[in-house]
Parts: structure tokens; sequence; C-alpha cells
């Protein structure tokens, strides 16, 4: 089965949070020179001078850290997360010196509100937003004192525009966010099969190489090919021969291990990764996938379609030191099998080279 997780994608994911995780870093920046700006105004109204300051030094020294000393490089929405609490723990420390609920720094929130609708989601957004609420009850003494209605849309008034551009921000995000996603699919992805296209299996290809290599496992590597697919096409039409390859597409999948990999190259064509498997396993999987697609039929206008598969089988490292090598052999073997009469499975034998044939039954192209 198509192993979802393509290497390159999840370094476009690692990109995505390494870029989220900047523009933090600059709204913290931009977040401590305004608190800087606003004690030094001559009208800012600071409780406790000191300990402010105190915060300022501690809260750039958290961003240094957090940002610059690499202490755990590898970028999770965890991390991002974390740095959004800190940021509203910091402004509500800020708040409380500076007026409480009355501060005319209480916007500040709207930064972190941004950052995390931007960055985390809708649902982690709302929660800090929850959090914020919950802060700023704590900040206000007479709402701590007695819940009154006027209280009470004091309170949705001041947060109504925090909700507001929470979802705002959150929805646009979402859409961003969507817009990747169908991007990425279509980038990776073959539309018909849902199989990854080329370019992905190459990623795919050299990632399970290099595995291989490391660990000194097996890598067998399949070449399925449609028999008679332009036969199928000219007698029963173009959507007949794409279902056929959608069916054939459902039993190569159906026969592989989740931790396979599969892809469809290009017309009628797919080929498989099976990470630790050496060539006899292969050819037992291979055989599987000839016997269901040869018991495979279906409809069309009427008439049952039938159809079969050759595919070529060889394995790295015991056909070839490299995988070009191997694919190359797999090719042969494949060549070989539609010579035989198709309906084939063929592998490349280590000893001589010479080609092993599993079990086949004679080609039925159409029926
Ligand atoms: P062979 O048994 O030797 O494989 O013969 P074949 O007829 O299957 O021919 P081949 O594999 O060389 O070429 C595949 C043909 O499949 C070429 C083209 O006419 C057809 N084809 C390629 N892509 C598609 C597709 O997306 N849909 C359909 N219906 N046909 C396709
Ligand atoms: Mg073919």
């Amino acid at each position: 089965m198509t192993s979802p997780h393509i290497p390159g994608s999840l370094d476009i994911e690692q990109i995505e949070l390494k870029g989220f995780s900047r523009s933090i870093a600059e709204i913290e920046w931009l977040l401590l020179i305004l608190i800087l700006l606003y004690h030094v105004s001559p009208g800012a109204e600071v409780a406790n001078p000191f300990g402010l300051i105190l915060s300022m030094i501690a809260f750039a020294g958290f961003i240094l850290v957090f940002h610059y000393l690499n202490f755990y490089e590898r970028q999770t929405r965890w991390k991002l997360a974390i740095e959004t609490w800190v940021m509203i723990a910091f402004i509500t420390w800020v708040l409380w010196n500076t007026g409480k609920a009355d501060s005319s720094l209480l916007n500040l929130y709207l930064l972190v509100i941004i950052a995390s609708a931007i960055t985390l989601g809708k649902l982690t957004t709302f929660l800090e937003v929850t959090l914020i609420a919950a802060f700023y009850i704590f900040l206000n003494s007479h709402i701590r004192e007695g819940f009154t209605l006027g209280e009470f849309t004091a309170l949705m008034t001041t947060f109504s525009p925090f909700l507001l551009i929470a979802y705002i921000t959150a929805m646009l995000a979402a859409d961003v966010h969507y817009g990747k996603k169908m991007f990425k699919e279509l980038a990776e992805l073959d539309d018909m099969t849902g199989f990854l296209n080329k370019r992905s299996f190459r990623v795919m290809l050299s990632r399970e190489t290099q595995l291989a290599e490391r660990y000194s496992h097996s890598l067998s590597y399949m070449i399925i090919d449609a028999d008679n697919l332009k036969e199928i096409n000219d007698k029963y039409g173009h959507t007949a021969g794409d279902q056929l390859i959608k069916a054939i597409a459902k039993n190569i999948k159906r026969c592989l291990r989740s931790t396979d990999v599969v892809s469809r190259f290009g017309g009628d064509e797919f080929v498989a990764l099976l990470p630790r498997m050496d060539g006899k396993g292969a050819v037992v999987i291979g055989e599987r996938i000839r016997s269901c697609i040869e018991n495979t039929s279906f409809d069309s206008g009427g008439k049952r379609i039938t159809s079969s598969v050759c595919i070529g089988i060889a394995t790295f490292p015991e056909d070839a030191d490299s995988m070009d090598e191997v694919m190359e052999k797999a090719d042969a073997a494949l060549y070989q099998g539609k010579q035989g009469g198709r309906n084939r499975v063929s592998h490349i034998s280590i000893a001589d080279n010479s080609l092993e044939e599993g079990d086949s039954a004679p080609v039925s192209a159409a029926a």
C-alpha cells in the first residue's frame, strides 16, 4: 500500500513549521518592543517597574533560547503552542503591572491570538482565547467580586473583537492550509489511482535504498504492466481501459503491506518497492497480485472484461549492488514475461541471472 509519508513532503512540513516559528519569533520581539516603548513613554503607569524590567529580560532570554540556541532543532506544533502560552503569561504579568484590566496594553493579547490562529488551528486558538478571557476576569477585580449582567456585557464587548479576529484569521489560515494540502496531493499523487506519482516515488526510492544499505536488508523492486491494454481500449473504449487500470491498482493495493511503496509510473505501468523482502518472498507477493488480477472481471457496457498483468521482479542486494541495476533487471524480467506469453511473474535469479518464472496461466486479454 502507498505509504503516505514522503520524505520530501515531511521536509515541506518542516519548512512550513520553521516559517511559522520565524513569524512567532518576530511577533515576540514586536511584543517586547511595544512593552519597552510603553515603559519608557512619559505617561506610563507601572506598578512594579523593576519586576517588569526583569520579566522583559527573562522573556528576551526565552526567545533567544527557544529560537537561536537550537536546543531542540526539530520544529513541532507543541513548541509553537508553548511559545504562545508563555506569551499569554508574560502579557498577563505586564497587564497586572500596568493597570490590570484597564491597561492600555490589553490589545497585546491580539498578537498571541493572531499567531495562534495562523499556526495552531481553530481549536487551539479557541482554547487560547478562553484562557485569555479567564486571565482577563482574573485581572478585573469588579468581575471577580460579582459577575453582574453589566459586567458580562462589558466582558463581551471587550472580547468580541478578539473572538472575531481569532475566527477570521483561523478561517483564512485553514483555507490556505487546505489549498496547500490539495496542491501537495496534486503534485505527489496520481489522480486516477491515488498512488504516488513518478516524482514522489523517486524520493521514496532514494530513502528506502539508503535504509536498505544502512541496515543491510533486502529491498525488492517490482514492475507491473497490464497485458494488452491497447487492445482493450480499441475493443471496449478508453473508459473501460481506465476502469481496468483502477481495478489493477485496487488489487495491487490489496496484496501489498502498509510499509510497501507503490506508484503508477504512467499508462498501465506500476512499480512497487518491498522493503525487507527477499526475491522469493517478492515472487510470492507477485504471484498473489497476478492471480488476483487474473480472477478479477468488471462490467463495461454490458460486457465482462478480464485482463492480466506481467510482473518483473529483482531484489537488492541479491540481484545487483545498486538500485539502478536492480530496476534494469526487473525491467528485463518484465520484458521476458511479455515475450513468454504474458500473465507471468518473472524474477532474475541470483546465481546465474537466468530468469525464474512463477506459475502462470495463459494470457486472457479480454473476454
Ligand atoms: P503489453 O501487453 O505489451 O503491455 O501491451 P499493452 O497493450 O498494454 O501496451 P503498453 O503497455 O506498451 O502500453 C500501454 C497502453 O495503454 C498505451 C496506451 O494506449 C494505453 N494507455 C496509457 N495510459 C492510459 C490511460 O490512462 N487510460 C487508458 N485507458 N489507456 C491508457
Ligand atoms: Mg501494457
